[in-house]
């Protein structure tokens, strides 16, 4: 016996159109590519997708499409993101940080036929159009005002464009499976790979994360995405903060700390979402003018480790707090956040702090489970570590046009993270599987490392890699930036982190470094340290 109601199927236009009617006023303001802030409403944005929709489909597009951006986060960004889907067609968010050769790779593997750019990306795309083997149109996202000259052909402004078509278009219905989005993984090793969102996938995660214990958007919050759209799923604030009803707070291109203070205040922000050398970057330039933050209550840090000394500033220098977050492109991509359960009793202090560095426990509609090599699970005391694996129905089963089985036999994706659980269900990422460090058979976390030195007030960011010893096989180097000004005493470092952690996990040497490479998503690009370091001795090796 079947239930009795609606078919009511999980389509991402049901969110735009459920902001438009519940808060139609309620504002989308956006730093624009051409410098002043825009403003619109949900109510607006939702008229202008359908518009797009209905040009879209003018242009041939049809459902299973991939139409390609490459863009920051404003407002035209989200009516490509609504007006592709709203038709069945898919967003393909392009990270623009990539190198050229991966944004062909990108391109040309999900076959985009249409390519939406900023202004900002013109001589990226110029440069590598007559390799882009399936782009039919470029649309650049500006107004007929504002448009450059540009090689690319038959380029048009997207103003134009969208003016060519009328809103009067009806979204188009189809199975809630549907693909909707799809985004590439950085690909540290190997070619790049793509994940595919679906409608449901899409819906379901944002549903999911809007859970009071994790984002918990509410109508009265002003959120202010300021990981890209192009980072893993843009941590679904596209869909969570139009389906709370949410003030949307789009930084555009400008990611320096000003900028972001300058939106922080003048537009009430209450949460807000980033990777931590963001932070870092805001910090600082708070800490130089006085500034404080009087609307800020959470702040979402994830994507690498959030150091303790972040939490620790915000907590009691602005009144915000940080709620640490776990995720992964191939989980649309939010895993876990680290709200406190109710078990740990009345903490704060250090003690709160010591917690605030594990990364929470997962929403219902992700589980979770750590094993050891032989796929046996292993117990949650905080201590055993093992391979993260999770399943849900925002998780990855396959790659787009890959065959790698990616899931277990029952159902669990293999994250590439080595974790531990408290009893409490209190998640702490000890490293990378290929970050940590293997030292005379026992395991060292470079984040733990990593996390303890940048509380020192002379270091601005550490990263830690282990280098070949002959006795220990692998040995911790802590490689330094240091605040502008300073040079830290390598002695003394190592005597503060000493106070934080067992003397065998101690790094065996330090080096400054004027600049730590970072990837496209902005983690520290270990991989190219180690090329960097690759005959390095240390000093007893
Ligand atoms: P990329 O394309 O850079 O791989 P992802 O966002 O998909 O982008 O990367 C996911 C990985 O980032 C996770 O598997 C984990 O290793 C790391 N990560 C994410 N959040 C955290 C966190 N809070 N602490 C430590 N590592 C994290």
């Amino acid at each position: 016996m079947l239930g009795l109601m609606q078919d009511w199927p999980l389509l991402i236009h049901r969110i735009i159109d459920h902001a438009a009617i519940q808060h139609p006023a309620r504002e989308i303001v956006s730093r624009s590519v051409e410098g002043p802030i825009h403003r619109t409403d949900y109510a607006t944005l939702r008229r202008r997708s359908l518009r797009l929709a209905k040009r879209l489909e003018r242009e041939g597009v049809r459902r299973g499409d991939r139409v390609g951006t490459l863009a920051w986060n404003t407002w035209r960004h989200l009516e490509i993101w609504y007006g592709a889907t709203g038709l069945g067609a898919i967003y393909h968010t392009v990270n623009p940080r990539l190198f050229d050769d991966q944004i062909v790779y990108i391109v040309n593997h999900a076959a985009d036929r249409l390519l939406f750019l900023d202004l900002t990306f013109v001589p990226l795309v110029e440069r590598i159009a007559n390799r882009l083997e399936t782009i039919e149109r470029f649309v650049i996202l500006t107004d007929a005002a504002n448009m450059p000259e540009t090689s690319l052909k038959g380029a048009v402004a997207y103003e134009d464009y969208i003016a060519e078509a009328d809103e009067d278009f009806a979204w188009l219905s189809f199975d809630e499976q549907t693909a909707a989005g799809m985004c590439y993984t950085s690909g540290t090793t190997g070619d790049p790979k793509g994940v595919v969102y679906s409608h449901r996938s899409n819906v379901l995660h944002s549903l999911i994360v809007n859970g009071a214990d994790f984002l918990g958007l509410s109508a009265k919050d002003v959120a202010m995405p300021v990981v890209p759209f192009f980072h893993a799923n843009g941590w679904s604030f596209a869909f969570s903060a139009p389906m709370a009803g949410a003030k949307l707070v789009l930084p555009g291109p400008k990611l320096d700390g000003a900028s972001l203070a300058e939106l922080l205040i003048d537009e009430k922000v209450t949460i807000s979402a980033a990777v931590p050398t963001i932070w870092f970057s805001l910090l600082q330039n708070l800490e130089a003018t006085g500034a404080m933050l009087p609307d800020l209550q959470r702040v979402v840090i994830g994507g690498s480790a959030c150091p303790r000394a972040v939490t620790k500033t915000f907590r009691d220098v602005y009144g915000a707090e940080v709620i640490h977050a776990w995720g992964m492109t191939e989980m649309s991509p939010l895993g876990s956040l680290c709200n406190l359960k109710p078990d740990y009793g009345d903490i704060d202090g250090e003690r709160w702090l010591d917690l605030k560095e594990k990364v929470g426990f997962p929403p219902f509609g992700v589980e979770m489970k750590i094993v050891d090599d032989e796929n046996r699970p292993l117990p949650w005391d905080g201590v055993a570590f093992g391979r993260l694996k999770v399943r849900g129905p925002a998780v990855a089963r396959a790659y787009f046009h890959r065959d790698d089985e990616i899931i277990d036999a029952d159902g669990f994706f293999d994250t590439g993270d080595v974790a531990t659980i408290d009893p409490h269900g209190n998640m702490q990422i000890v490293d990378r599987s290929k970050d940590v460090i293997k030292s005379g058979g026992e395991w060292i976390s470079s984040i733990d490392l990593e996390n303890i030195a940048v509380g020192h007030p002379d270091v601005a960011e550490a990263a830690v890699i282990g280098v070949p010893h002959p006795k220990w096989d692998e040995r911790p180097l802590l490689i330094i930036v240091p605040m502008p000004g300073r040079t830290p005493d390598k002695d003394d470092l190592i005597a503060f982190m000493g106070k934080r952690i067992a003397k065998w996990q101690l790094p065996d040497d330090v080096v400054l470094v004027e600049d730590i490479p970072h990837t496209a998503t902005g983690k520290i690009q270990k991989t190219a340290l180690r090329e960097r370091f690759a005959g390095y001795r240390l000093p007893d090796a």
